[in-house]
């Protein structure tokens, strides 16, 4: 596709825009004439009396369309105001064209209730509603959710104070790899791969105790921790008991409020891991069917049966489990609607204390991006959410965390939905990087947020496993970094 650009520089927000229409193209951005292509999209900016003149024309497929408007403002209000324009030209045009309107309106980023925040401070309540439906062209809907989403996360990030933080394990292993996945983490199935995890898992013991150093020279409070992946529980049970006990020594637990380990696939489940998970008083589970259909499972790639999904979860609350996450996904291949909605029903008959629904991102690096299977429109995409949301809300759960991705199907969202009282903070403490994340382990991003000043530096460690083992020195090094940010200030 051809974005053609002339007398601006808001190509950056047109392009996002363009890409929720059309997710696989690969955008050419042209400044002028140059260039054909069957998707073309041209954005023209000029100053007039008084402001600009904003034109913008659709050629798509053999369909072509325009339209045009003038913006008046301040000097120092048009060039926002112009960007705004034309991206609600855009809007206006593709939505015609292609006869998807995407709920989320010309918004792209990918915190809207952190928005929502922002504005409702600024404007107030009424103020930041019109915003979002008036001039990002939000769905009254998806700007109720934003609000409901803003109000339960503001009560959370208010828990967190300047000195705390909290602690992310990342295990990059997976029993197979599902078909939509675009994370660095390997299948065990892969005799490399199952090699490499017990040097992987020495080094991640080292990493967790320089950085409970760290911590406690600093008189950092830890408030949560997230074990994430990957699929945790791909580790034996003993190997479970060493990482947690390499936890247990190196950080002091007195300030903690949540424990959450992602044990990820349920045919990784078994009594002994649970006992373990118990043991060290790890509280939050995660066990993540993905869908409760079984075709869907072997399309995907995820070697477990939706029997097993069932019976895992039942597992995990004979053992005392009350607060259990399960995933969901709207969008999969070759599910319809119907199938959809018989997941989250049969999701809400299981109960579990959480249950957040993702829309399928196709991320360029899935093999599921490569072979183009069908997966759903964003019509149908934003009808699961409807219905999902619906279900959810009658059966007593409320939407308490929300994130977007770029290449979401129908560019919509993932929420995180619980019952009363069973918000995942790390999920949200993370999301509105409110305190810091010091993260180990491969791939793991540590996030140094200064409250005060709103200052968010990164720690960047290896992504690969087996850099992550050959580089352990580096990663150890670049700890440093954590000292001298806090002691900055
Ligand atoms: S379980 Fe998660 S991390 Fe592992 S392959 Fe599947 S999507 Fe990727």
């Amino acid at each position: 596709m051809i974005l053609r650009i002339f007398g601006h520089d808001f190509h950056y927000e047109c392009e996002n825009l363009c890409r929720v229409y059309f997710p696989n193209e690969k955008i050419n951005i042209v400044y002028g004439d140059d260039g054909e292509d069957e998707k073309t999209v041209v954005t023209k900016c000029s100053p007039v009396d008084g402001g600009n003149l904003i034109e913008v024309e659709a050629h798509i497929d053999g369909v072509s369309k325009s339209e045009k408007a003038e913006v008046v403002a301040s000097e120092d209000e048009l060039r926002d105001k112009s960007e705004l324009k034309t991206a609600q030209l855009i809007f206006a045009l593709l939505s015609d064209i292609t006869g998807y309107t995407p709920p989320w309106g010309v918004l792209t980023g990918v915190r809207p209730s952190k928005l929502m925040l922002r504005l409702t401070e600024q404007m107030g309540a009424e103020g930041a509603m019109e915003y979002f439906t008036r001039d990002l062209l939000v769905s009254e809907e998806k700007a109720n959710l934003a609000q409901t989403v803003a109000a339960a996360e503001e009560k959370i990030v208010a828990l967190s104070e300047n000195n705390s933080f909290s602690l992310y394990v990342s295990i990059p292993f997976c029993p197979t790899r599902c078909s939509y996945c675009s994370f660095v983490s390997h299948s065990i199935a892969n005799a490399n791969a199952r090699k490499l995890l017990p040097e992987y898992l020495e080094k991640l013991a080292d990493e967790i105790k320089i950085t409970g150093e760290i911590a406690k020279e600093l008189g950092l409070k830890l408030e949560s921790i997230y074990f994430g992946g990957g699929t945790p529980g791909v580790l034996e049970a003993p190997q479970m008991d060493r990482l947690l006990g390499a936890i247990e020594k190196s950080f002091d637990l007195s300030y903690l409020r949540e424990y959450t380990v992602e044990v990820g696939r349920p045919d990784t489940v078994t009594p002994e891991k649970l006992r373990i998970l118990k043991l060290h008083n790890v509280e939050r589970i995660s066990i993540n069917p993905q869908t409760f259909n079984q075709k869907t499972l072997e399309l995907i790639g995820r070697n477990h049966s939706v029997e097993q999904a069932v019976k895992s979860y039942q597992l995990a609350k004979a053992y005392g489990f009350d607060s259990i996450n399960m995933d969901l996904i709207a969008g999969l291949p070759d599910e319809t609607f119907e199938d959809f909605c018989s997941s989250v029903d049969t999701a809400i008959s299981l109960s579990p204390e959480n249950i957040t629904v993702h829309t399928l991102a196709l991320k360029r690096s899935s093999e599921l991006n490569a072979s183009g299977a069908g997966v759903s429109g964003g019509n149908e995409a934003k009808k699961m959410l409807e219905y999902a949301s619906e279900r959810l809300t009658a059966s007593g759960y409320a939407p308490y965390y929300m994130y977007r991705q770029s290449k979401c199907v129908g560019n919509l969202e993932n929420v995180g939905w619980c019952k009363v009282g069973k918000e995942c903070l790390y999920n949200v403490f993370m999301m509105e990087e409110c305190h810091t994340v010091l993260a180990v382990g491969a791939g793991g991003v540590t996030k140094l947020c200064n409250q005060e000043t709103n200052n968010v530096e990164r720690i960047f460690n290896y992504k690969y496993p087996y850099e992550y083992i050959s580089g352990f020195d580096k990663i150890s090094e670049r700890k440093n970094g954590i000292k001298s940010f806090y002691l900055s200030y």
